[in-house]
């Protein structure tokens, strides 16, 4: 499991590529950074014994070209760090950016499944985690690394059986470190799993607020939250016990491993195999290393944890991607918008089929109705429609098309949602009309003109140019609904699935609405999932949905007079409705 995840990391190397010329910049002036240090433990050793026997003139040359050689050691290090910042950033932004162009392609069955606070929690805080692993990696492990080898290269030219007696502890000090990074990495993935659930408690009850109050569940939430935070502190608790654990112990062997060295070193000094020099200098160049291998301890922590985060973020990757377009796929142009079902079979989970061998022909230009009960799968037909997914048997056509062999963009450019809740990204209200697509002022006003919105956005005092706060909090639910409306004219789609608000409206905003919608139905097909009578009135066709099947088809005098499923359904349903005639 762990050499996996460890292969994920040398996964995000091709992400360097394009900086390598920087990246080479950087590690040249890391190779100066680090060549520096044997020097300046060579200058130690003549330092040392001169400051011992009073020779100032000595201490004042040796320690002139100390500063030069610091002076150029300082300035490499921060040529290394500014040079190997940016690319290292880069890639954690690479990172970024691949991860949610990925979530964008997240089946919609798999992405409904997730916790948006768990969704948001990898991607901001693990991105970030693994962003500072590849910085440090890069930055500070791998000079880090260098430095090492480099003064104990030194010290082996200088002693190395002294050398071989200090590395005798070095084994022992590496298995400690991975002992307690994996550990560590364990702990890590349960604490951030801890995170993760709090963030996706926090969005449903940042969202549930006004409910959790109306019911008087706050001490039930309340109770909720503590537990989650509780786990969670104990989860952090038991990261920060390994660490608190793991430095002592380390420290402890490193200690003992300097004072061996120095009993050893007198003893080599005694049988004449180092002088007093050599020895200054080795002692000098021990000490760099304690600065590279706490460096290195640390940092290896942290990419324990940063593997528990990138495994985190791999889990995103691995849900099923949505469906791709054939490669022979066919350009989509003057549709007229007739809708063939043929023989279609849907199931979401294997054996359960929730759009049974269905059969439907819709002529271009006409509205159409579907109603039934809750889970006939009115919805499923939408997204079977906009193809988010696609039948296990039959073939859906538009015009004579099948969907299948079309470009998903050309299918959702032809046929506009409208959905029941009115989504709308914040910025402004040209903006969340044109949503993104390449349109001009015009075509937005004629759309809103259409949906029956220009009037009330010419009468705002920005107009088109207003912004819309999260979730459209500042106009009306009327409002936004025609906002909805125009958003989904703009490319003059040739189909239009609506899918009906349930909650009702003031009578002023509804009358407004429905104008909208009158106007944005003409010369298109239209399907609706119809929960007012006005609608299933005027449908030319009602399609009664139970259970996957269509249990009745006809106009609503037609199917009131069957007496059947849409007739029991009118009374069960519309009955208390007040609506036009
Ligand atoms: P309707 O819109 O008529 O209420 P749906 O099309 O939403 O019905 O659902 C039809 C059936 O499919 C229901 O039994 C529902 O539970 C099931 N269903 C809908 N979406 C999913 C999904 N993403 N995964 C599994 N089952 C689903």
């Amino acid at each position: 499991m762990l050499s996996q995840t460890e292969a994920s990391f040398r996964r995000l190397l091709p992400l360097l590529r394009p900086y390598l010329r920087q990246l080479m910049l950087g590690g040249g002036c890391t190779v100066i950074y680090v060549a520096c240090w044997p020097i300046l433990a060579w200058l130690a050793g003549r330092l040392i014994p001169s400051i011992g026997a009073g020779e100032l003139n000595k201490v004042i040359q040796v320690i002139s070209i100390a500063l030069i050689v610091f002076f150029i050691q300082k300035f490499c290090q921060f040529l290394q760090d500014t040079l190997l910042a940016e690319p290292s950033l880069r890639v954690s932004e690479d990172l970024r950016k691949e991860l949610f162009s990925q979530l964008q392609n997240i089946e919609l069955e798999a992405l409904e499944k997730m916790s948006s606070g768990d969704l948001t929690y990898r991607l901001t805080e693990d991105a970030d985690r693994v962003g500072e692993v590849i910085y440090k990696t890069i930055q500070d492990t791998t000079p880090c690394l260098l430095q090492l080898i480099a003064v104990f290269g030194y010290m082996i030219f200088l002693d190395w059986q002294l050398s071989l007696a200090t590395i005798i502890l070095a084994p022992i000090v590496a298995l400690l470190v991975s002992f307690f990074g994996s550990k560590v990495m364990l702990a890590a993935e349960r604490s951030q799993k801890q995170v993760s659930e709090l963030a996706g408690l926090l969005a449903e009850a940042i969202q549930g607020l006004p409910l959790v109050r109306a019911f008087a569940a706050e001490e039930w939430l309340q109770k909720r939250f503590d537990k989650e935070v509780l786990l969670h502190r104990q989860a952090r608790y038991k990261t920060l016990n390994l660490l608190a654990l793991q430095h002592p112990v380390v420290g402890l062997i490193e200690a003992i491993g300097i004072l061996s060295v120095l009993t050893v070193g007198a003893a080599r000094i005694q049988t004449g195999n180092l002088d007093g020099q050599g020895f200054s200098s080795y002692v000098a160049a021990l000490l760099m290393l304690i600065d590279p291998i706490s460096h290195l301890t640390i940092n290896f922590n942290e990419f324990k944890q940063g593997q528990a985060s990138l495994r985190r973020l791999r889990e995103i990757q691995n849900n099923p991607r949505e469906q791709q377009d054939s490669p022979n796929a066919k350009n989509l142009s003057n549709i007229k918008g007739s809708l063939n079902f043929r023989n279609v079979s849907f199931s979401y989970n294997e054996g359960n089929k929730v759009i049974k061998n269905l059969n439907l022909n819709i002529e271009a230009g006409k509205l159409i109705a579907l109603v039934g009960p809750s889970g006939a799968g009115k919805s499923t037909i939408f997204s079977l429609l906009l193809r988010f997914i696609s039948p296990q048997e039959g073939e859906i056509l538009i015009d004579s098309n099948k969907l299948s062999n079309l470009k998903a963009c050309d299918i959702r450019k032809e046929l506009a949602l409208v959905p029941q809740n009115n989504i709308v990204f914040s910025g402004s209200i040209k903006e969340a009309i044109a949503f993104g697509r390449k349109v001009t002022m015009d075509e937005i006003v004629n759309a809103a003109l259409i949906a029956n919105a220009h009037e009330f956005i010419n009468k705002l005092e920005k107009g088109y140019d207003t912004k819309l706060e999260e979730r459209g909090t500042n106009l009306s639910g009327g409002q936004l609904q025609r906002i909805s409306i125009a958003r989904a004219l703009i490319g003059n789609p040739a189909v239009l699935l609506l899918d009906e608000a349930t909650s009702a409206l003031d009578a002023q905003s509804e009358d407004a609405v429905k104008l909208g919608l009158r106007q944005a139905m003409k010369h298109r097909t239209v399907i609706v999932i119809a929960h007012r009578l006005s609608t299933v009135q005027e449908a030319d066709q009602i399609i009664v949905l139970d259970q996957g099947e269509i249990s009745e088809i006809g106009t609503h005098n037609d199917l009131i007079s069957m007496k059947g499923p849409y007739s029991d359904l009118c009374s069960r349903q519309f009955i208390h409705q007040h609506e036009d005639p």
